[in-house]
């Protein structure tokens, strides 16, 4: 069950933003500013974090309860178009917005952060999802920087042999899948000299992480590029077709060409 914040004023247009990402966050700030005055904005997180930040507008937590759920939703509280900005590893809710919106006839943007890009002196390995990644990776290190999210550990549990530094948004609530490892909490923006230090002081000798792009947590790869490190670089899932932007500004464009406000 979700939680709202407020009542929605039902007499503007009302927007729904699948959130729990940086860009989801920039997206709700934008809109309040720049239309919060005719439009309704809320933001749906998934729930997994424990002390979200605050955002303005609505807010709502929690699952829908599948795609059909979420149709039944976007009905019952007039939802006149949905954004998802989840992170672009969140194919199963994206999955399930697309559905939903096609259902409910409702208009659906994704907005999602562009890949990053290697440059000279990178040196990344692909894999086309986490276990594939976690197989291959006492081929590449033995001391594993691991960026990957704490849903995404288990298929390292295989690996006794290798030492993993664990970034996590917060101290686990469970034990961790993984025989040897520390674990620490942070989140972006990270600055290239933190993990410079970072990563020498733990004797890292390769990088584990999910092509999520974005700046906030770029600077991990030009640490590992300048210590000369491997990056276990695993692909992003396919988006759902539609349209889709790379940044706030595009997707307020979106807002204002689709409502006309
Ligand atoms: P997911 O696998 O796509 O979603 C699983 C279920 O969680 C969905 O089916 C939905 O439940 C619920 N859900 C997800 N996002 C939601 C939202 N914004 N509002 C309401 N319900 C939501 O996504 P995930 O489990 O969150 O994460 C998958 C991957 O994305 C992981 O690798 C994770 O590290 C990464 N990631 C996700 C977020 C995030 O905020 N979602 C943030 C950072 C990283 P129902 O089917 O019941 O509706």
């Amino acid at each position: 069950m979700g939680r709202s914040s407020a009542v929605p004023d039902s007499s503007k247009p009302h927007l729904l933003i699948l959130g729990g990402t940086g860009e989801a966050a920039a997206l709700a700030r934008s809109l309040i500013d720049d239309m919060g005055d005719r439009l309704e904005i809320t933001t749906s997180l998934a729930g997994r974090t424990r002390a979200p930040a605050a955002l303005p507008g609505q807010m709502r937590s929690g699952g829908f309860g599948g795609a059909a759920a979420l149709a039944d939703y976007l009905k019952d509280h007039r939802i006149a178009a949905l954004i998802d900005a989840t992170h672009p590893f969140a194919a199963q809710i994206s999955a399930n917005a697309a559905t939903a919106c096609d259902a409910a006839n409702v208009p659906r943007l994704v907005l999602s952060r562009p890949c990053w890009k290697a440059q000279a002196g990178d040196n990344w390995i692909e894999f086309e999802n986490i276990a594939d990644a976690a197989r291959s990776l006492p081929q590449i290190g033995q001391r594993a920087f691991l960026t990957v999210g704490v849903q995404e550990l288990a298929p390292f549990a295989i690996l006794s042999d290798i030492w993993f530094l664990v970034r996590l948004v917060e101290v686990p609530v469970d034990p961790i899948p993984l025989a040897n490892h520390e674990i620490i909490t942070g989140r972006g923006p990270f600055s290239v000299t933190d993990e410079l230090a970072l990563m020498e002081s733990h004797k890292i000798d390769v990088l584990v992480t999910k092509a999520s792009g974005g700046d906030a947590t770029a600077a991990k790869l030009e640490a590992a590029r300048q210590l000369g490190l491997p990056v276990a670089m695993v692909c992003r899932p396919p988006a759902p077709p539609g349209p889709a932007v790379g940044d706030v500004p595009a997707a307020l464009d979106w807002v204002i060409r689709l409502l006309g406000t």
